[in-house]
């Protein structure tokens, strides 16, 4: 028998190993912190979240934008209906925990301004196409003055996320601050939340009617400074062929539920 022979037939030396052992290791651990449903550039809400900050940044045509939009809601339909049972949508959720439709600013909805109003403007638009909804903060901390606690904004229909703006800071010129848009692919809307402190949900997630998705805040070019009362700004826009087109929401808050 050879030496080379007898080295092979020799066990592996457990230490030999430890490399190995330590990779595996390593590897599990990282495979164990990745979602079920990881997000990949397939995913079309992932993909609506892409062209969505080009068209706020105006970055993108409106006419290459639309398309885009239109393809995308389509793939988004399709991949709701697989995976969520349709609830109920008739009736809006109050976007903020213990408030209601008292809190809406204006005078029976007047905060709703659609004048030259496109989405396709983005972060340039004009008018006010939303309401604010606001709530009792008077020293501007974000904690509410009656519960004693930051304000829970939550889902007024159930949806996608399709688009989320995180880390706003005073410098950023962008008018949403930490902001959340909502396809609901059964009525073709998206719902636009903006102005947020904490946002809780992803790109990609499904929510529930009802589910909080962040905490009201102070975010936002005209939302920060001491002038601006502490609101939500809430809007909806109807899908027309791929435009998003501004709809007066107000009627559906007074109608809808609350708590
Ligand atoms: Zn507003």
């Amino acid at each position: 028998m050879s030496y080379e022979s007898k080295e092979e037939l020799e066990p592996l030396n457990p230490r030999t190993l430890e490399p190995y052992l330590f990779v595996s290791v390593v590897l599990i651990l990282f495979l164990l912190t990745i979602p079920p449903h990881p997000l990949s550039q397939n995913d079309p809400a992932f993909e609506w979240h892409l062209p969505y900050s080009n068209i706020r940044d105006g970055f993108i045509s409106k006419e290459e934008a639309r398309e885009k939009l239109k393809e995308l809601e389509i793939l988004l339909k399709g991949s709701y209906l697989k995976t969520t049972n349709v609830e109920q949508r008739d009736r809006l959720y109050f976007p903020l925990k213990g408030y209601g439709p008292t809190a809406i600013g204006g005078k029976e909805g007047s905060g709703y301004q659609i004048q030259d109003y496109d989405f396709f403007d983005g972060n340039q638009h004009q008018g006010h196409p939303g309401h604010d909804i606001f709530i009792h903060d008077k020293n501007q901390d974000g904690i509410d003055e009656g519960a004693g606690k930051p304000v829970e904004v939550i889902a007024a229909v159930p949806g996608i996320v399709v688009s989320i703006n995180l880390n706003w800071k005073p410098s950023s010129p962008i008018r949403g601050g930490n902001y959340l848009w909502i396809y609901d692919p059964i009525k073709s809307r998206y719902y636009y939340y903006a102005h947020l402190h904490e946002v809780f949900a992803k790109v990609g997630q499904t929510m529930s009617k009802g589910e909080p998705l962040g905490t009201v805040g102070r975010t936002g070019v005209k939302a920060y400074p001491k002038k601006s009362p502490t609101h939500l700004h809430f809007a909806v826009h109807q899908s027309v062929d791929g435009y998003p087109k501004p709809i007066n929401p107000y009627r559906d808050l007074i109608k809808g539920d609350w708590n």
